[in-house]
């Protein structure tokens, strides 16, 4: 058996790495740049500690904080028409992912011809010749791993599409936990269940390796011992330091293995209801792992072990089950509801979400257990009163 890993991503990681943004800018050359920022990061001020390394570097710097959660198009056609005329040399974009992902988009784009919607994966015309300008990362939430993945999403009226190709993937990703200090519960809650079932998803994606499985299975087992605390005791610097680590190493699998159903069903609720890519993520999480459980029941007994809920005396399909149980309680201990008809979802809603649904074939070809029309609708129906 052959796998490929691409790792071609500098990470800086930890307290005060943010400094290493002197380093970078250094090493590109450039002293003109625009900096993407999540709104918050301006009004709390947090964005200070960016713009001090500027400054001290001599470099001039706009600043761009048009950043719309779960990004429409129009959204990042924005973004794109603000890098052109800046006629800066590189981006840097601080933020959740909704900012790294219009300024990956942007940076490529602005050297390009044309909108977002002519490079989209689903519907797109145009190719991609080149990098566009060069990219430094730093992740505000933890998280979706955007700052070391390939992929822009953009949301779209009915579900999402994404522009992915490695002219995307960044320069330089620089994760300093402190700058998720800040993020309240529900977020805490919705991103870390993003980025557990980001670790989830390319543990028992067909395009796993041995390699992905180590990270995803770290990722596992950090984000299930910390995430409790990151979102209940926000302070714990720890936890904070251990969900940021699991984030980005979750997104270093699944940038490699891919995602896969979650992602799948969870993307019509965006489009459809507006619901944060979070908190699709957690809510079709465990009926999705229901439904699979049969085709990846010897990862699921390792994955009870990385939750810390398997036994050595127990069965390996008690120890899967185990696993499912644990998912389940992790995301109802961090608050996320756990039944579409929470969100205003009705029955009558369901062949929509999986006429959209069945759409994703990038994601829903990686799963252990092929899922069809009636399966998905099937999923959904389990997922409505929960
Ligand atoms: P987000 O970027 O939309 O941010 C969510 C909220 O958190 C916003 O209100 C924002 O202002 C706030 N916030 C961000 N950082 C903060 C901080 N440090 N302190 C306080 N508040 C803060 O949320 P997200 O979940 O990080 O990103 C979601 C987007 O990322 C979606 O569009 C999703 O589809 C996409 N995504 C991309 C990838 C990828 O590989 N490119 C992977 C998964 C998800």
């Amino acid at each position: 058996m052959m796998n490929t890993f691409i790792s071609p991503i500098k990470i800086h990681f930890g307290e005060g790495s943010i400094q290493k943004i002197s380093d970078e800018c250094a090493a590109l050359g450039v002293d003109r740049v625009i900096v993407f920022a999540d709104p918050f990061l301006v009004t709390s001020g947090a964005i200070k500690r960016i713009e001090h390394v500027l400054t001290e570097q001599h470099i001039q710097y706009s600043i761009y904080d048009n950043i719309v959660p779960e990004p429409p198009l129009s959204a990042g056609d924005a973004a794109v028409e603000a890098v052109r005329a800046s006629k800066a040399q590189l981006v840097i974009a601080a933020g959740g992912g909704s900012a790294l992902d219009m300024a990956k988009a942007a940076a490529v784009l602005a050297l390009h011809d044309g909108k977002i919607s002519d490079y989209l994966n689903l519907t797109g015309t145009k190719k991609l010749e080149h990098k566009g300008l060069p990219k430094i990362l730093i992740p505000t939430t933890a998280g979706t791993g955007s700052e070391v993945t390939d992929i822009a999403v953009f949301t779209l009226e009915s579900s999402k599409d994404v522009i992915t190709h490695h002219f995307l993937l960044a320069d330089a990703a620089i994760i300093d936990p402190e700058f998720t200090y800040s993020v309240p519960a529900r977020v805490t809650a919705a991103t870390g269940v993003d980025a557990f079932t980001h670790a989830l998803e390319a543990y028992t994606s067909i395009q796993s390796s041995t390699l992905t499985d180590t990270l995803a299975l770290e990722a596992v087992t950090l984000i299930a011992k910390n995430i409790r605390k990151a979102v209940w005791q926000g302070h714990d610097k720890e936890a904070r330091r251990a969900m940021a680590w699991g984030s980005t190493i979750a997104g270093l699998a699944f940038f490699n293995a891919g995602t896969a159903g979650v992602h799948g069903l969870a993307y019509p609720l965006g489009g459809l209801f507006h619901i944060s890519h979070g908190e699709s993520n957690a809510l079709m999480l465990p009926y999705v792992y229901e439904f699979i459980l049969p085709a990846c029941i010897d990862k699921m007994e390792k994955v009870a072990f990385a939750m810390g809920v398997g036994t050595k005396t127990a069965s390996t399909r008690d120890n899967a089950l185990s696993a499912l149980q644990a998912i389940r309680d992790l995301t109802r201990d961090v608050g996320i509801p756990s039944s579409l008809s929470a969100y205003g979802i009705k029955a009558q809603d369901i062949d929509s979400l999986a006429d959209d649904a069945i759409k994703q074939t990038r994601l829903l070809n990686r799963s252990p257990k092929a899922l069809n029309i009636d399966d998905i609708r099937n999923i959904y129906q389990r997922a409505l009163e929960g």
